[in-house]
């Protein structure tokens, strides 16, 4: 192993790091940081910390970090046969059974999986066979796509498009035409505080209808959204929200994408966002729970509906012009088979929501009281706290004190990772299904001890 005092000065040379203050980072006044190992909830550093994950790397590592089921099987899929293309009707048997374990556990009216590496790049491919679905069908003016204001769908062009974060557009000349953005689902800044639940799901449903309405329904094609927004804040939607939407959708014939990125393979305690919602997606995005990130891995779920018109498309036109080198890569393949069968022999998703009922519970008796605490919320082991300045007339602090950052600072010296979400006060919690109830109920104390610590509550 590299010891040596030269990696962090070849970090900051070499290193051009994801989400990162450039500047800061060359010039030595960012953190600079080397994970060496993990086990279960934990991972360690270089320099010898032990840290509880509470966001599972990025809410991916969902089966916990050093299960030698997955890597042996990742190394015996590289000894046997590391690559092979998946181009003109190739396969491995690990890509071939990974499908089919996919649709045994996706909704029934799910059909095929297209395998990608990332979350955006299923996505990406989600938005062209969205096109290509409706050029087969001769409406060529239908192809605007609406995302909501704080979701997340990754960073490509398109798909940091459809992300309604403002960092992922500034400067970048984002979000791209044919995207449209709005409401998001977010009760607790409903745009009036009068408003009851049902009022605002309301109000989203007339944005929506509004919004259509302007644009002309023959000009859009469809609708993406997680099921519980996630780096937008961690938001579970409120009551009736996704039904009231869906007759939106289907009144006006535009298609559902559920990006389940995150919710996928159990994060809510059930197999996907997409039921444990009642939603009926047309197309599903898969990916980091697929792996639990032990290989790189992504997929688009697309429904009995789309791939009938898809093979429509080949008749008329020939092969689909679609594909990555490393379209159902074997190594993630093998990855992604182990992965689900750990979820499955664990029962991990039944401890998402037993633990995740649990966990939600003691953060909201350790913090929902506190005087800048504006909101606890959570489904499964997903959990935000959302910091105010004035918790009565829910005033919201400035984006310069950076309260969050500080909160997460505060929580990381006392070994618990939490993740300052990018758009507003928000600490969000994602821990590996394989929490316990010991874990849950420390980084409840450690939260609130930072916030203590921070607002000098007595
Ligand atoms: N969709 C959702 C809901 C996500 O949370 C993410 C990543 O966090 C993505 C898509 C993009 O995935 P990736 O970062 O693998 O491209």
């Amino acid at each position: 192993m590299l010891k040596n005092d030269m990696l962090e000065q070849w970090d900051r040379e070499n290193f051009f790091h994801p989400s990162t203050h450039l500047a800061e980072f060359a010039r030595g006044n960012a953190p600079h940081r080397v994970i060496e190992g993990g086990e279960g909830c934990h991972i360690e550093t270089r320099d010898g910390h032990r840290l509880l994950d509470a966001f599972a790397g990025l809410y991916c590592v969902n089966v916990g970090y050093g299960r030698p089921e997955i890597a042996e099987a990742i190394a015996e899929q590289a000894r046997s046969l590391a690559y092979y293309h998946a181009y003109v009707g190739h396969g491995t048997e690990v890509s071939i059974r990974l499908a089919k374990m996919i649709l045994d556990r996706a909704p029934d009216h799910m059909s095929k999986v297209y395998f990608g590496l990332s979350g955006s790049d299923a996505n990406e491919t989600n938005v062209k066979l969205v096109w290509y679905y409706n050029n087969i069908l001769g409406r060529p003016e239908k192809k605007k796509i609406i995302s909501r204001w704080r979701g997340y769908h990754g960073s490509g062009l398109m798909t940091g498009s459809l992300t309604g974060l403002e960092l992922f557009h500034k400067k970048f000349d984002l979000p791209l035409s044919q995207v449209l953005h709005t409401e998001a689902p977010y009760y607790y800044r409903r745009p009036d505080l009068a408003m009851s639940e049902a009022d605002f799901v309301q109000h989203c449903v007339d944005e929506l209808e509004a919004l259509i309405a302007r644009e002309g329904a023959d000009t859009i094609a469809a609708f993406i959204g997680e099921p519980v927004l996630g780096t937008g804040g961690i938001v579970p939607p409120p009551a009736g929200y996704w039904e009231a939407i869906q007759k939106v959708l289907d009144k006006h014939d535009i298609l559902l994408i559920a990006d389940e990125v995150v919710t996928g393979f159990g994060r809510l305690g059930s197999m996907f966002g997409s039921d444990h919602y009642g939603i009926k997606p047309d197309l599903m995005t898969i990916a980091k729970g697929l792996t639990s990130a032990y290989a790189p891995l992504s997929g688009s779920i697309v429904s009995d509906k789309m791939w009938k018109v898809l093979e429509q498309g080949t008749d008329e036109n020939g092969p689909i012009g679609h594909g990555w080198t490393y379209s159902a890569h074997p190594i993630g393949a093998a990855a992604g088979v182990a992965n689900l069968e750990l979820i499955d022999t664990l029962d991990l998703v039944g401890n998402a929501g037993r633990t995740g009922a649990y966990f939600n519970r003691v953060m909201r008796e350790a913090l929902a009281d506190h005087p800048h605490v504006g909101d606890v919320r959570g489904e499964g082991l997903l959990c935000a706290v959302e910091f105010v300045k004035d918790r009565d007339s829910r005033t919201f602090f400035d984006a310069t004190d950076k309260i969050g950052a500080l909160l997460a600072g505060l929580l990381l010296e006392d070994g618990i990772i939490a993740r300052a979400m990018p758009q507003g006060d928000i600490l969000g919690f994602a821990p590996p299904f394989c929490l316990t109830e010991a874990e849950a109920d420390e980084i409840a104390e450690k939260t609130a001890k930072a916030a203590k610590k921070l607002f000098d509550w007595s």
